[in-house]
């Protein structure tokens, strides 16, 4: 009896707190994240099938959702309606130009990249990988994306460290020196910054808005999050079926919506635990 009157408080809380910081971000559209879009199967499900992401495409194309290019969050007077939406992609495998790029050209679908600065042609040793390691989008697949007026690029940071997890110095290196390293790959401004595992502080906050970025990407809805620099993201995964591919686009206004969350915020904080966040003190 006290079990189930624990799991029933448990569910109210959880609800009201999703509820709450999701109400706190409405201003914003509705921003899908995807990392990995891969043909054969590995472990873990921070990715997913290119056939899943065919099938999840093709669901936005036929029902006239409105894929917008990144920077019309730029836009603060903009008010979106729930047919409306974005779509990033981070860490920068060479997957997005392999998959991606040829099935967001047919739909006409704009999308924003988040590479990892320092990972250029190289496999995902940032990464905990069992079995095949992935290799990352090279600098010519990369300068071609980026002469794609359908396609936006942005930072990453330099190794994909836990920001929260680092000396400020290392914190500034990642988010000033990838903008600068990218400006000078792309020959252009780098305007936006994806935080990785959508961790950040004040700290992280202060450096990315006076390093002149202007707009930084999370994930889940966080504390102080909402402003201009903490903009939320939705993960889609492996383990994402169509009905849960379509509960995140009604942007949960369902009463389990909240389940949806918790799942993708679990997924985040094991791959972060996963992560060796030792590297620093090899890199630095
Ligand atoms: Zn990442």
């Amino acid at each position: 009896m006290i079990l189930i009157e624990f799991f029933l408080i448990s569910v109210i809380i959880n609800i009201i707190f999703w509820y709450r910081e999701y109400s706190r971000n409405r201003k914003y559209p509705l921003i899908l994240l995807f990392h990995q879009i891969e043909n054969n199967w590995r472990p873990g499900v921070g990715w997913n099938y290119l056939s899943q992401f065919n099938r999840f495409m093709k669901y936005l194309k036929d029902n006239n959702y409105n894929v917008l290019p990144l920077s019309t969050l730029l836009d603060n007077t903009k008010r979106y309606s729930r047919k409306e939406i974005i779509i990033t992609f981070d860490d920068g495998y060479e997957d997005v130009y392999k998959y991606v790029y040829p099935i967001m050209k047919k739909y006409d679908f704009p999308f924003a990249i988040f590479p990892i600065v320092d990972y250029f042609g190289k496999y995902n040793d940032w990464d905990f990988v069992i079995g095949e390691k992935t290799r990352h989008l090279d600098i010519e697949q990369l300068i071609e994306l980026s002469n794609d007026e359908f396609v936006t690029i942005g930072s990453h940071t330099l190794n994909h460290l836990d920001l929260n997890r680092v000396s400020k110095q290392i914190m500034r290196s990642e988010i000033v020196n990838s903008k600068e390293k990218l400006e000078k790959i792309l020959g252009r401004d780098v305007d936006y910054i994806s935080y990785p595992f959508g961790i950040y502080n004040d700290t992280v906050i202060k450096i990315t808005k006076d390093s002149g970025y202007k707009m930084a990407l999370g994930y889940y809805a966080r504390k102080n999050g909402g402003c201009r620099y903490t903009i939320p993201r939705t993960g889609i995964y492996l383990i994402d079926t169509m009905s849960d591919f379509k509960l995140k686009l009604n942007n949960y206004f369902i009463i389990f919506g909240w389940f949806e969350d918790l799942k993708g915020r679990t997924i985040n904080l094991l791959s972060n635990l996963a992560c060796n966040n030792k590297r620093k003190n090899e890199i630095y």
